[in-house]
């Protein structure tokens, strides 16, 4: 294995709190030459602002080593939409990105919807992306997880915006996070990584171990975020630790 691939919220920290132990183990695979990389389907965020929130924990992480729901929407549109308008439901994050990447942000002519979680979204923000796709605009999502969890419960995530704007329109979004495999191919094409040789780690089975499935990567499932021992059924991880600071490479 030479490159292990982290998710962030509820394997490397939680909420604003680093997992004790989380740093020290990055520290100790790139000590032992193992290259290390993360992958967030937060879509609120920059490169920059994930490296920042990360910096404030303690983490010395470079922004090329960040792939995020945002970022790699962007990658996405400019790839497969160039010099294509995008209307963003979304947050600054998401815009900058799109911005970074090439695309043009608009509202009336946009061939493109870009959703993510938008904590300042409306119903006319929805009238106007029903709009916009039923006079042909495409779809697109940096992810689908209908929520995320915050300290004693949960809140809607990105999913759930999607969702309303699917239910609104009749159109289906194209999704770029995990479970997706996009996340990773745009690492292989960016990070040369190889698939025989890269593990995945992440606290959730439905996205995180899907994910790595997809792909067809190896993976291990941390106990400090979502999913617990018990909710090991179908989608079965190849490890099980109980933090990333119990975490060996095989
Ligand atoms: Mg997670």
């Amino acid at each position: 294995m030479k490159t292990v691939i982290f998710d962030l919220d509820g394997t490397i920290f939680l909420g604003k709190t680093a997992i004790p132990g989380a740093r020290e183990k990055i520290e100790e695979l790139r000590s032992n030459g193992v290259r290390t990389l993360f992958l967030t389907n937060a879509g609120t965020r920059t490169r920059k602002g994930v490296k920042e929130k990360l910096a404030k924990m303690g983490f010395e992480i470079n922004e090329p080593e960040i792939y995020t729901g945002a970022y790699s929407l962007a990658r996405y549109l400019a790839g497969n939409h160039p010099g294509k308008k995008a209307y963003v439901v979304g947050e600054t994050g998401l815009v900058e990105e799109l911005e970074n990447a090439g695309i043009k942000i608009a509202r009336e002519d946009s061939d493109i919807v870009a959703a993510s979680l938008d904590r300042r979204f409306t119903y006319k923000k929805l009238a106007m992306a029903q709009r916009l796709l039923l006079h042909g605009a495409v779809l697109v999502a940096t992810n689908y997880d209908y929520t995320f969890p915050v300290e004693g419960g949960v809140r809607p995530g990105a999913g759930s915006i999607v969702a309303a704007i699917e239910a609104a329109s009749g159109k289906k979004a194209i999704s770029i996070g995990k479970p997706g495999t996009y996340g990773f191919e745009l690492m292989q094409r960016e990070r040369g990584i190889k698939r025989e040789e890269t593990m995945f780690v992440g606290d959730r089975i439905d996205t995180d171990i899907a994910f790595a499935r997809n792909c067809g990567i190896r993976c291990a499932l941390v106990l400090t975020g979502v999913s617990k021992n018990k909710d090991i059924k179908k989608i079965k991880p190849d490890y099980v630790f109980d933090s990333i600071a119990d975490f060996t490479l095989p």
